[in-house]
């Protein structure tokens, strides 16, 4: 599904900071006079973005149609997201703008308001890079209806609250909840993590909740393509609350599920997905998020996320053990407010490296699994396909659930991802780091499309892989446990 990384590193950014301990704080005085220079500078990027964004989409308005025009407009909207990041870190840094936020609120926090006022900056550059984003988005987005400001804004605030909604709810909860109740364990890993578990599941279960309240959606009409979905999930034994339609404006074509279990899950499909796509292609996008669910994707992302917390959790003391080292001491002359965001730092670093390779590989093997699931759906059984003979043929209705790949399959899976990519104005071989480009997507399926036995290693390489992190992940959690309490190193 649909991840705003910006705001993630933000809110990465927001609440880390705040529990950066620090032993010279910045006096009370000092903050507020920083109040104002902060207000000043977000009031200069946001004019510049603002007039860069019009001046952008006057040039790039006659020359749509060019490679460079549309990378020029792929590259404006991130250079504006990741600016306001980078924007916000400095007040956060500089303007000790956290510990101004919680104070502005005076002693008492109460729940989950001190992490939204610590955000705020970011919320509001977001808004308004989003506001500086539509003329650029509006001249050159080919092949969508023309949206207006509101939709182009609407859409990316509910996006940004459906991801906020339930992240603030685990972190903020926890957190607030902890120190309030239970201070004693705040320091204890172990709790912490048993919180995070907990916090997690709960968050996985109720993910359907948020979904439903931060995204406008309604219930996939009853007709023929509702028939051919709910055919198909009967075949696969598949179970979900409902078929949602996603209304975007039909600025978006794509799909997701939500929820790990099966009475509260819902496929959600947006309305420019259902308008666009035929019902064959439709059906194997709906495969594609079924493969997900099939496979239990979501659970295992779940308990990769959790050890890998642990995991790094062990990085972190031996990067501490590693800044408390004399040579160090001496580098930074110890215990000043640098030393510890030069080793914030530093721990930031390992982790976005961890990210984007540990995480990004698993998340693309992933994506190519749920690729071949959704090739099966559409499939048939016949050793001689071609002909093809469609799963939702009337003397086929009560077929078994097709148990390998065809040709044919494959076909319509690879045309339903290019009117994908097409749809979104995505050139095929745009990168992405979670889902791998549509071109290496496509080039997979190629691959494997008369090839079986490739599909029979790709499965066993997997699943080895996921075997193997388990394990890795587990034992250093195992050690960073054992580590921490007892105070070594
Ligand atoms: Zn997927
Ligand atoms: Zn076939």
């Amino acid at each position: 599904m649909i991840l705003p990384l910006p705001l993630l590193v933000g809110l990465l950014l927001g609440l880390g900071v705040r529990d950066l301990d620090r032993s010279e704080p910045l006096p009370w005085g000092d903050a507020w006079t920083r109040l104002p220079s902060l207000a000043v500078a977000m009031g200069i990027w946001s004019g510049v973005v603002i007039l860069g964004g019009t001046a952008l989409a006057f040039w790039i308005a006659p020359r749509r149609y060019e490679g460079r025009a549309q990378r020029l407009r792929r590259l404006w909207s991130r250079v504006v997201e990741w600016s306001a990041v980078g924007l916000f870190a400095w007040v956060l840094l500089w303007g000790d703008w956290a510990e101004v936020a919680t104070r502005l609120l005076g002693l008492e926090n109460p729940v989950l308001v001190d992490e939204v006022a610590i955000l705020a900056p970011l919320l509001v550059m977001l808004a308004i890079g989003w506001v500086a984003s539509y003329p650029v988005e509006r001249v050159g987005l080919l092949g969508a209806p023309p949206t207006t400001l509101r939709d182009h804004v609407g859409i990316r605030v509910r996006q940004a609250v459906g991801m906020l909604l339930p992240l603030l709810v685990l972190y903020g909860l926890g957190h607030d909840l902890i120190e309030r109740w239970l201070p004693q364990t705040h320091e204890e890993p172990a709790a912490q993590l048993a919180l995070l578990t907990v916090l997690s599941g709960v968050m996985l279960v109720l993910s359907p909740l948020f979904v439903r309240i931060s995204w406008r959606t309604r219930r996939l009409a009853s007709g023929p393509l509702r028939d051919r979905l709910e055919a198909l999930s009967r075949r696969f034994r598949f179970r979900y609350t409902d078929i949602l339609v996603w209304d975007t404006g039909g600025m978006l074509v794509n799909a997701g599920v939500t929820g790990v279990l099966p009475w509260f899950r819902y496929v959600i499909l947006t309305d420019g997905l259902v308008d666009r796509l035929g019902p064959r292609e439709v059906e194997a996008v709906f495969g594609h998020e079924l493969g997900h669910i099939k496979h239990h994707h979501l659970a295992y992302l779940a308990f990769f996320f959790i050890t890998s917390v642990g995991a790094l959790s062990l990085v972190e003391t031996l990067i501490h053990a590693g800044f408390e080292t004399p040579v160090w001491q001496a580098l930074w002359g110890g215990g000043s407010v640098w030393a510890s965001v030069a080793e914030w730092t530093v721990l930031l670093g390992i982790v976005a490296v961890y990210v984007v390779v540990v995480f990004g590989h698993l998340s693309r093997r992933f994506e190519r699994q749920a690729d071949l699931f959704g090739c099966r759906v559409v499939s048939c059984d016949r050793r001689t396909c071609p002909p093809h003979a469609d799963p939702e043929d009337p003397q086929r209705l009560n077929a078994e659930a097709p148990r390998s790949i065809c040709p044919v399959g494959i076909e319509i899976f690879s045309k339903a991802l290019r009117e994908v990519a097409l749809s979104n104005g995505l050139p095929i071989r745009a990168p992405s780091w979670r889902h791998g480009s549509i071109a290496q997507r496509l080039g997979f399926l190629e691959h494997v499309a008369n090839r079986p036995e490739a599909v029979g290693r790709f499965q066993t390489s997997l699943g080895r892989l996921r075997w193997m992190l388990a394990v890795v992940l587990g034992l250093m959690l195992a050690v960073s446990l054992w580590l921490v309490p007892s105070g070594v190193p």
